[in-house]
């Protein structure tokens, strides 16, 4: 069975006590290759070679940088179809989407970064007759990038661009359970010449790997994304040690339809933000409000549009849907249908395990699930499920609608469908939420800041905010 390795100063590297953890295929759930269960020793190693490279690489003019880092994009471009099918064994989401998602996104992070540093402007005060202040913004040596599983190498290069942009090195782990495109970024690393140490990625447990980097003294920042639990857990030991620190975190995102939306563009757009990547986006919609007025027909549209979902092998033309991630992640999102029934509500689609035949009779394959008749503020309605499961609810008034949207402990994203302009910038402006989108989603551009606020996180990804966190702002004044 294949086994992957770490990378560490520029090589392929076996963990230092030789112990791996078993990589599922989620579609068949069967083991197909190993993972190195790394340790402290392996994150020291990492972040020894990361300090060594330092120097050398934050030295380099941007323009140097820039060219280091376009020839990771570069190459991801030419490999895209075989990390698209690495990505869609790895994960379970249809290779499709993986082939026009997710991979076009990790080469877009490393050009997006890699010419975003050619166009910084740098800071400057002028006091006048007095003097003047201009601000250096300085790399802050070894960081730590940590990712999950659901968009693996999307995540992963959105966090390691940036921080490699600004000159910084990089000991990156990915979610142990979607390795593997982060194992074939090494191996790109390795073709494209990039340079020893700069990136370093160390496979692993979070409690263990993951936990040794945001101990670790030599780490100055930590870029995570994943559950909030973990991020509370990883702050109380980042904090008192005075690191830097961004948190992406849960989210259980509103989608509000007004009854003057543009009705089939709703549909449409409801269904992908509830379903796809098996709902398991961050950013998807899983609580669907609707103005009384067009409920029950928005109800037989969606539940029309949701039939329509073919679930299936993600290697499959046809598949809107593969498998989610893990039999326990599977157990779990079961676990809430459960509860969702048990709390009152009715499953209007869905709700079930899908049974495949062979060679996917084991694989994690649910139906998209459809639930209304929850009261706003149960369970189901409160937690993030991470799931294909959506809640559907009435509302009557733009007031009652907002205080049904926020009053989760999450604020991540949220989208409106309205035609009534005031109405779409009112709600935009009062919604508890880091992201917006009117009459659409996940329209991304990466420019923006892209962040949650309350339990959803601290801190905000993308465009020069990232380059910002990066890097240390150094004020000089000078006094004439
Ligand atoms: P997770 O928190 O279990 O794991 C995320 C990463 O953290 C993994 O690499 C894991 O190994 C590592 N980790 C776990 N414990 C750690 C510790 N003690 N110290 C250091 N690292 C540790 O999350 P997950 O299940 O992989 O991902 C799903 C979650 O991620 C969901 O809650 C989802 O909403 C969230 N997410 C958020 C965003 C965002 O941008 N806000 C994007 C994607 C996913």
């Amino acid at each position: 069975m294949e086994k992957l390795q770490n990378y560490i100063g520029g090589a392929l590297v076996a963990p230092a006590d030789g112990t791996y953890l078993d990589n599922y295929e989620p579609a068949k759930g069967e083991v197909y290759s190993l993972i190195p269960r790394s340790k402290s020793a392996d994150v020291e190693a990492a972040v020894e070679a990361a300090n060594k490279a330092f120097p050398a690489w934050s030295a380099l003019s941007n323009a140097q940088r820039s060219k280091h880092l376009m020839a990771l994009s570069n190459r991801i471009s030419e490999r895209l179809d075989e990390l698209a099918h690495a990505e869609s064994r790895d994960n379970g989401k249809p290779f499709k989407l993986a082939q026009s998602v997710d991979i076009p996104r990790a080469r877009d992070n490393f050009a997006f970064f890699a010419t975003a540093i050619l166009h910084q402007e740098d800071e400057f005060h002028s006091m006048g007759s007095k003097g003047f202040n201009y601000t250096l913004r300085q790399p802050l040596g070894a960081v730590a990038c940590i990712s999950p599983w659901n968009l693996p190498l999307y995540l992963f290069s959105w966090k390691i661009a940036p921080a490699l942009a600004s000159g910084n090195c990089v000991v990156a782990k990915p979610s142990e359970v979607t390795p593997y495109t982060a194992y074939l970024l090494s191996q790109i690393c390795i073709e494209v010449g990039f340079p020893a140490g700069v990136l370093n990625i160390v496979h692993g447990l979070g409690a263990e790997a993951g936990q040794a980097m945001v101990e670790h003294q030599n780490i100055k920042a930590i870029s995570f994304t994943g559950g909030t639990q973990t991020g509370a857990r990883i702050a109380s030991i980042a904090a008192p040690r005075f690191k830097k620190l961004s948190l992406e975190l849960g989210g259980k995102n509103p989608n509000i339809i007004f009854d003057d939306c543009d009705f089939d563009r709703a549909v449409k757009i409801s269904t992908r933000a509830a379903f796809a990547n098996q709902g398991q986006i961050c950013l998807c919609g899983s609580r669907i409000f609707i103005q009384k007025g067009i409920y029950n027909q928005f109800k037989e549209a969606f539940l029309e549009r949701v039939k329509g979902l073919k679930v299936a092998p993600p290697e499959n033309d046809d598949s809107r849907m593969g498998a989610v991630v893990s039999e326990d992640h599977m157990n779990k999102v079961l676990s809430y249908i459960k509860l969702a029934q048990e709390e009152g509500g009715t499953i209007l689609h869905g709700g079930n395990r899908v049974q495949m035949p062979a060679p996917h009779a084991k694989g994690y394959f649910l139906e998209p699930t459809v639930i209304e008749g929850l009261s706003y503020d149960c369970r189901t309605n409160q937690e993030e499920i991470f799931g294909p499961v959506v809640t559907l609810t009435p509302f009557e008034s733009e007031e009652e609608v907002l205080m049904m949207a926020n009053s989760t402990e999450y604020g991540l994203a949220c989208t409106i469908f309205t035609q009534d302009l005031n109405r779409a910038h009112r709600v935009a402006k009062d919604i508890h939420s880091g992201i917006v989108w009117i009459n659409d989603w996940l329209v991304r551009d990466l420019r923006t800041p892209f962040g949650g606020v309350k339990n959803s996180g601290v801190g905000r990804e993308g465009g020069f905010e990232a380059l910002k966190f990066f890097t240390e702002a150094k004020n000089v004044c000078f006094n004439f």
